[in-house]
């Protein structure tokens, strides 16, 4: 009769919503006594009053969505922003501070990855350390912030000689590392020359005051014995006999 098809409807019904219930929380126990209702339902208002309830349940539960929406949307842009900000941090980890050129951390990875595609491709490169030459008297004479200042200065000039191909870091106080690709000893030596000069050559400021800063430099072409860290002793091996031999100087170890 017309009353258990009608019966039969809303069951379906709840049938298919029950799943939606169950999944966004507290809704699916009055769910569940809508079926004991209606399968004892007696009259027609029975079932219209089970079917008031269900509809109204099904307006919490949108209710409830819409909420969550506005909920997420909230969180929105504080996520992208902190994403934004995450992979900024990372940038940073690698960029030296006060210099802006790569830091040990970079180095580090930069210089792992070059032996290893070196063992497969054996292209070339040399590695430089560069030394500031008696920064501590520097220091002493005029001060740690202009010290800071000709720190900036020389990592400028030598990222303005090197080509885009090249690499500088700051490897520690007033040491820098440059990764001069595709080059031999002949080459590495010219560059090295270059960057050399260019930093006698500039005017280091304070005030009007021109300073002298000059730099000593250790070099050492990557070979088939090497590893990251004989490659780095070799270099600064030379650097020190650069310094021996009166600073403001080149050595290539051959
Ligand atoms: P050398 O020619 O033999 O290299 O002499 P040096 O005085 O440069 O060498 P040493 O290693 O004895 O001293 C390095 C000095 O560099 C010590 C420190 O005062 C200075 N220095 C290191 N890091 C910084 C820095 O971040 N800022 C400033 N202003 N000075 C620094
Ligand atoms: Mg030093
Ligand atoms: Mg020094």
């Amino acid at each position: 009769n017309g009353r258990d098809m009608v019966k039969t409807m809303v069951l379906e019904v709840i049938d298919t919503i029950n799943p939606m219930m169950s999944s966004s929380g507290s809704f699916d126990e009055g769910i569940s006594k809508c079926t004991d209702k209606i399968q004892e339902a007696e009259s027609i208002d029975d079932i219209i009053e089970v079917k008031d309830f269900l509809v109204g349940e099904m307006n919490k539960v949108r209710e409830h969505f819409h909420g969550m929406n506005d909920e997420l949307e909230k969180h929105r842009v504080p996520t992208e922003t902190l994403s934004k900000k995450l992979e900024e941090s990372e940038a940073k980890a690698l960029v030296d501070s006060l210099t802006n050129v790569l830091n040990r951390n970079a180095y580090n990875l930069k210089i792992t990855q070059l032996v290893r595609e070196f063992k497969r491709y054996k292209e070339k490169w040399a590695l430089l350390v560069l030394d500031i030459d008696h920064f501590k008297k520097f220091n002493d004479k005029y001060g740690h912030k202009t010290g800071d200042q000709v720190l900036k200065s020389v990592a400028g000039t030598v990222t303005n000689t090197i080509r885009m191909s090249d690499s500088v870091f700051r490897y520690g106080g007033e040491e820098f590392v440059v990764i001069l690709s595709r080059v031999d000893s002949k080459v590495a030596l010219q560059l090295a020359e270059k960057i050399r000069k260019e930093i006698e050559r500039a005017n280091y400021l304070d005030g009007d005051k021109k300073l002298k800063v000059t730099v000593s430099i250790g070099a050492a072409v990557m070979s088939e014995k090497d590893s990251e860290i004989t490659l780095f002793e070799r270099a600064d091996k030379a650097l020190y006999r650069a310094k021996k031999n009166g600073r403001n100087k080149v050595v290539v170890d051959i």
